[in-house]
Parts: C-alpha cells; sequence; structure tokens
C-alpha cells in the first residue's frame, strides 16, 4: 500500500490511498462490548446498532463537534479502517490527517498523537479548510481570497484563504447533527411526538428542500407520542421540514455576513467578486446555494464533491510533498 490521507470527520471517515484514490467511506462509529471493550463492529455495521444497542453494547461516536472527543475509540475505529484496507498497516507510510481550523493546539496535537500511536513514519496534520479548498479545486496559493463553507455533521467551518493560507476562519456548531435537532424538536411541538435521531436523519436527506418546495412530497414517519407513551404515526411535508430548518440556515448566513464584514476591503471585494463555495454533507441540501446567495447577494458555488473534497484535497498533497506543510 502507499501513503494515505484520512477525513476522520465527526460522522464520515474517508481514506485515500496515493494514486488509487478513495479506498474507504464510512460513517464514523465504533461498537464496543461494555464487558471485555472488545470491538464488535465499525463503520456501516456499527452505525446500523445506533440507538438499537443491547446492554453490553456501546455504539461510540468518537469525534464531538469535529474534534477526537474519545481517543481510545477513536484510536480503535481507526486501528480498524488501517486494517480493512490494509493488513499490514501503515508502519512505513506516510499520513496526511485532516483537523478542523478553529480547534485548541491539544486538540490538533491528539490527530498527531492518534496516527503516532497506530505508527505511521511520517504524519502531517494538515488544515481541513485548506484541503477542501484543493480538493475543490480552488486556486489557494494566488493573492485572491476565497471562502470555503464546510457544513458538516457537528460544525460549520467557514474561511477565507489567501495566499494558501487561512486568513480569518470561524465555526460554529450549527451543521448536519443541529439540523437533526430542529427536526425533532419541530416534530415535538407540533405533534407532540418523539422521534429517533435515524429518523430525524431520513427526514432530512428525503424532504429537506430549501427551493420552491414540492407539495406533495411527504414521508411517514413513526414515533412515540409524548402524551400517552404509545406509538404514533404522521405524515411530514417538505414544508413542514422547510420551516424546521430556516432559522438554522440563517444562523450559517449571519455568520458569513460577520466574516465579510469582519475582513479587509481587499479581501471581502474578491469574494464579493469570485463567490463562495459550499463543500461538507449540509452542500446537498436542496436550494441551499440559491438560498443563502438571496440572503447574503453573492455568488454562492455548491462543491461537485463535497462530502470526499477533503479526501481528494489529500490525494492531491500526497502528489505534491513540496506543498505538506510540516505541523506539530
Ligand atoms: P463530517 O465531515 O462532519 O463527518 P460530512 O461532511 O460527511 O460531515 O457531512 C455529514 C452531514 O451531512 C450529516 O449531518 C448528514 O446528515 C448530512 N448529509 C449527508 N447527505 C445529506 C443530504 N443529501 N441532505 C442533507 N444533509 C445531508
Ligand atoms: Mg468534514
Amino acid at each position: 500500500m502507499k501513503d494515505i490521507g484520512i477525513d476522520l470527520g465527526t460522522t464520515n471517515v474517508l481514506i485515500y490511498i496515493k494514486d488509487e484514490g478513495v479506498v474507504l467511506n464510512e460513517p464514523s462509529v465504533i461498537a464496543i462490548d461494555t464487558d471485555t471493550k472488545e470491538v464488535l463492529a465499525v463503520g456501516e455495521e456499527a452505525n446500523k446498532m445506533v440507538g438499537r444497542t443491547p446492554a453490553k453494547v456501546n455504539a461510540i461516536k468518537p469525534l464531538k463537534d469535529g474534534v477526537i472527543a474519545d481517543f481510545e475509540s477513536a484510536y480503535k475505529m481507526i486501528d480498524e479502517f488501517i486494517k480493512k484496507i490494509n493488513k499490514k498497516g501503515i508502519k512505513k507510510k506516510t499520513v496526511i490527517i485532516c483537523c478542523p481550523s478553529n480547534v485548541t493546539q491539544v486538540e490538533k496535537n491528539a490527530f498527531y498523537e492518534l496516527i503516532e500511536n497506530i505508527g505511521a513514519k511520517k504524519i502531517y496534520v494538515e488544515d481541513e479548510s485548506i484541503v477542501a479548498a484543493l480538493g475543490v479545486g480552488l486556486e489557494i496559493n494566488e493573492a485572491e481570497g476565497c471562502m470555503i463553507i464546510d457544513i458538516g455533521g457537528g460544525t460549520t467551518d467557514i474561511a477565507i484563504i489567501s495566499l494558501g493560507s487561512i486568513v480569518t476562519s470561524n465555526s460554529i456548531k450549527t451543521a448536519g447533527n443541529s439540523f437533526n435537532e430542529s427536526i425533532i424538536d419541530y416534530i415535538k411541538e407540533k405533534y407532540d411526538l418523539l422521534i429517533g435521531e435515524k429518523t430525524a436523519e431520513e427526514i432530512k436527506i428525503k424532504l429537506a428542500n430549501l427551493n420552491d418546495i414540492d407539495k406533495d412530497n411527504y414521508l411517514e414517519i413513526k414515533g412515540r407520542c409524548i402524551k400517552d407513551g404509545m406509538p404514533k404515526t404522521i405524515n411530514i411535508t417538505e414544508e413542514e421540514v422547510q420551516e424546521a430548518l430556516i432559522p438554522e440556515i440563517d444562523k450559517i448566513t449571519v455568520e458569513i455576513k460577520k466574516i465579510l464584514e469582519n475582513n479587509t476591503p481587499e479581501l471581502s471585494s474578491d469574494i464579493v467578486d469570485k463567490g463562495l463555495i459550499i463543500t461538507g454533507g449540509g452542500a446537498l441540501i436542496k436550494g441551499i446555494g440559491n438560498y443563502i446567495h438571496n440572503k447574503i447577494k453573492i455568488p454562492v458555488f455548491i462543491a461537485s464533491n463535497p462530502l470526499t473534497c477533503i479526501a481528494e484535497g489529500c490525494g492531491l498533497l500526497l502528489n505534491n510533498s513540496k506543498i505538506l506543510n510540516k505541523n506539530c
């Protein structure tokens, strides 16, 4: 196996092998036996257990809001993923691991130590926003500012990049998970119905639409009535999901405006001309580009590879060792 790049996200983990491409793309979940501490499953298989685990099984999401919240579980999860792609591991390999821009040095070091513990020869901790920008094909080394917005599972990370570095960035905890929570709260309030995280996720993927809504598109969902504790079924429409999501998306637009206002006029005018690009799973919400464009009046583009651009950016870095930064 050749050198690898890892996008260790809150929701998904992707591994890129040099000259081969993305070879692994699985949920960031690990299932552990609570008695023996043995790993029962990782990724897709472990994700199926979330919300359905018996007492002796713990389905853990080791990352929270972009950072490693449970080091031991994160280590076991990545170790298993690496074994899946190569039994011999990464002993003699160079590994690039991406880390969010707005984290403390301690949080950043944890990404390094995780890979160090697995035993790579050389480790680079790279900035996610820069790698994402490379992965979507932006010319990041120009003296012209560009803005990249990554709407992931735990956080939305907004960054302005110029001359290959981050000029300003911010991270807010409004993203995929909080969109699901809004849907849960909306349904609880309107229908006295309690639904789980998985159902909210399904509703979001099937019905989230910020464009003109399709009045005929709805989903029959099951949950538990909070009044009598009994199972109950309702129909939820695109219009209702839009209503639940708009306050969340508005928090993101407010943040984009703030970053634009607090920048040099030169950089802001570059972005007003060139626009901004959205990556991450949130970029897949129908009409999000249009919605944000209408709020902030600058061009908005959706990455063609929103879920894989960080892994693909790692691929570009692996082929160009001159631009790799040695961190930590
Ligand atoms: P992370 O980098 O944090 O792991 P990702 O960029 O992989 O996150 O995005 C995961 C988030 O994107 C999840 O919250 C998921 O629900 C959301 N997502 C994925 N596909 C869609 C879709 N089609 N519509 C809306 N949200 C989506
Ligand atoms: Mg991500």
